[in-house]
């Protein structure tokens, strides 16, 4: 059974994070959507409501399992039993700092290999932070965030 990791900081899940969520589920046979934890970043939802976000978003995808970790990513995959990490590969500037942690990764744990999944066009340009910045504006949200989640967005914008 080929089991792969999704990780990332999911604050909150956007339809980027989806598109590469459907897309990984198709390819393994178990995808984990585990939300880490970012010391840099100050969230806008706690890990147990991004989890709660995601899991409601991915209720129709029967291989996906949602959870939340703490832990070094390459320790988590290990007791997973997965050795693919999938990400997410927008624009050029995501590489850089991609490729490093892949490196890293498999230095820590060197059965782990990362597999990059390129953004759908659409979503090229988004991160959750970006569609932060635009709520606080008062854009409407339905092209960069799952309809389930937006009023859930909007109350804690305020
Ligand atoms: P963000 O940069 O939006 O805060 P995360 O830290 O939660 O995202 O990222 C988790 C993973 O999802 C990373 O591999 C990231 O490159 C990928 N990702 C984020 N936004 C998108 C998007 N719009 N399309 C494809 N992949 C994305």
């Amino acid at each position: 059974m080929k089991v792969a990791i999704y990780p990332g900081s999911f604050d909150p899940v956007t339809s980027g994070h989806l598109n590469i969520i459907r897309r990984a589920a198709k390819i393994f046979d178990r995808l984990i959507v585990c939300v880490m934890v970012n010391a840099g970043k100050k969230p806008m939802f706690t890990q147990e409501e991004r989890v709660e976000l995601i899991r409601r978003v991915t209720e129709d995808i029967p291989n996906v399992e949602v959870d939340c970790s703490d832990e070094l990513l390459a320790e988590y995959a290990k007791r997973k039993g997965s050795c693919v990490i999938v990400k997410g590969l927008r624009a050029g500037s995501d590489f850089e700092n991609e490729f490093q942690m892949a490196m890293i990764n498999r230095k820590i744990n060197p059965e782990l290999d990362t597999m990059f999944l390129t953004a759908e066009h659409q979503y090229m340009y988004m991160s959750s932070s970006t569609v932060k910045e635009l709520g606080h504006y008062g854009v409407e949200l339905s092209d960069f965030l799952p309809e389930e989640i937006i009023p859930d967005f909007q109350e804690r914008i305020k």
